[in-house]
């Protein structure tokens, strides 16, 4: 171990300490509005998708892995300290977050683009956002993600370093969010409150994530909150893309 890492991992714990010490524990689900770069810097291309489009398909996983979950074909438990941000033992998730399933998810949302829009760089667009969640994923998660669904189980654990966890999916995220403000252009007066709206929620959004109460059980109330989170992000990036368009160079 080196002197970085212990003394990452020192000051991590000293995170999650003051966490405690203000009453609250690192809640949430997932990396979160991390997911949400690669859709922004996807839509800064003259034939991506639009913006909510590409909202679902980063996070087109997840909302796979909390559909399957409320009906029990993947699965998932709460054990309190797992890694140190994020108590979720995501043990079983074959078809959503295999490297396989994800590949295949992101085929089929291609196609789903293609068949409605006919634009093959927008189909194959979409689906490289699809796919990037699972490469996003093996950064932060524990090792819980396969190849095809059976070990051996990948995750590079930033979870477990908060302080290279939290910047990291910030600046990935907002730094994604300017460079779409800069390759695009208003084409509507209320271009900035949708953006205003979309910033302020992604923020809100992560914060809940980090500093809200930890989740108690993996119960319907939970996956369903998680669904919910997800499809309110898109629907404000929905908005947000209607009153901009890509610059002609
Ligand atoms: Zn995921």
């Amino acid at each position: 171990m080196t002197v970085l890492s212990v003394a990452v991992k020192g000051l991590g714990f000293t995170i999650v300490n003051f966490r405690c010490s203000i009453g609250k524990k690192a809640g949430g689900e997932n990396m979160f509005i991390g997911h949400f770069a690669p859709a922004m810097v996807a839509a800064a291309h003259p034939r991506a998708p639009g913006l909510g489009t590409l909202f679902v398909a980063g996070q087109f996983l997840d909302f796979g892995f909390f559909g399957l979950a409320l009906i029990g074909v993947e699965n998932f438990r709460i054990t309190p300290g797992i890694t140190q941000m994020v108590p979720l033992d995501l043990y079983d998730m074959p078809y959503t977050h295999s490297l396989l399933g994800s590949t295949l998810l992101a085929a089929a949302f291609a196609l789903l683009i293609w068949l409605f829009t006919r634009n093959r760089t927008g189909a194959l667009i979409g689906g490289a956002v699809v796919l990037s969640h699972w490469f996003l994923d093996l950064l932060v998660h524990a090792p819980d993600l396969t190849l095809a669904g059976s070990p051996p189980k990948f995750g590079l654990g930033l979870w477990n370093y908060p302080l290279i966890e939290m910047p990291l999916e910030i600046s990935i995220t907002f730094g994604a969010l300017a460079l779409y403000i800069c390759r695009t252009r208003a084409i509507s007066a209320r271009s900035k409150y949708a953006l205003g709206l979309l910033a302020v929620l992604l923020m809100a959004m992560q914060s809940i994530n980090w500093f809200g109460p930890e989740p108690q059980s993996a119960d319907m109330a939970m996956k369903l909150t998680g669904l919910f989170a997800f499809s309110v992000a898109a629907l404000a990036a929905w908005w947000a893309g209607r009153t901009r368009m890509v610059k002609q160079t």
